[in-house]
């Protein structure tokens, strides 16, 4: 089964609508794709910089039911064609909890991708805030963020909110690699193991500095140990990347031992071989 669970489209800071992603999956070849477009809810005290600079990247909440409404009407549109699986990719702050679950919990999704873009109001990924995540690391050393960065992972598990970890390491974006910070990840995974959540794995780093999928071998072979289940995800922004990198992601998880994938209805778990 060739599945992409991470799509972003004209909803968030994707380039396609829903429609033309639907299309080219089609053409591509895939059974099954999830549409993720990114949900935000900054905390009351956020950092005025960093939520006006990412702003326009975010699902507008006065969109959410459109989005739904149209996502809908495709899963019955291609029904024969492809099935297509309803999904946001939320970001997670501690101090939106509560807000992030009334939103989520008013819709019937497929599934909840949980991701952590922001530590200390830094937006992490973003290429404008660069080098605020250099100033840090030059303050505390990259192992410090790391550490940081993976314990807001944690918590974000821990609410039992999402049923997907979206790149779990994506703190390495910038070209940095962790020399300690092992602790942290297999805390973050025996969560993931109890909360009954899969952990993504994405080309998205293969197109970022670091030039590296997500998560790192240390982390998928410590999922594997712990029989974790994964799900794949490209992280399209765009149609180009639909199904980028999807062979060097297939190679990597069958290489530890991987043959199954989950994939998800209503929130429920299955495994389909791929
Ligand atoms: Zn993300
Ligand atoms: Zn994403």
């Amino acid at each position: 089964m060739k599945t992409n669970y991470h799509i972003h489209t004209t909803f968030s800071d994707g380039t396609a609508t829903p429609q033309e992603y639907a299309e080219r999956a089609i053409a591509k070849g895939f059974d099954e794709i999830a549409f993720t477009d990114h949900l935000t809810i900054f905390p009351k005290d956020r950092d005025k910089e960093s939520s006006l600079s990412t702003s326009k990247h975010i699902l507008n909440l006065t969109k959410l039911e459109e989005y739904i409404s149209l996502i809908k009407q495709l899963q019955v549109r291609y029904n024969d064609k492809i099935s297509i699986r309803l999904g946001l990719e939320v970001d997670y702050f501690p101090e939106s909890e509560k807000m992030i679950e009334e939103t989520i919990d008013s819709y019937d999704f497929d599934l909840l991708i949980g991701s952590v873009h922001f530590v200390k109001g830094i937006c992490i990924d973003c290429s404008s805030q660069k080098f605020k995540v250099e100033e840090e690391i030059k303050k505390n050393g990259f192992n410090k963020f790391y550490t940081v960065y993976m314990s807001l992972v944690r918590k974000a598990v821990e609410t039992q909110l999402f049923n997907i970890v979206g790149h779990m390491d994506i703190v390495r974006i910038w070209g940095y690699t962790p020399t300690d910070g092992a602790i942290e990840e297999i805390k973050v995974l025996t969560s993931v193991k109890t909360q009954n959540m899969a952990v993504e794995v994405s080309s998205r780093g293969l197109r970022q500095p670091i030039k590296s999928l997500y998560p790192s071998l240390r982390i998928l072979q410590e999922c594997k140990r712990l029989e974790i289940p994964i799900t794949i995800g490209t992280d399209a922004h765009s149609l180009e990347e639909i199904d980028y990198g999807y062979e060097t992601i297939v190679s990597y998880i069958k290489s530890l031992g991987y043959s199954k994938i989950a994939t998800f209805n209503k929130r429920t778990m299955s495994f389909q071989p791929f």
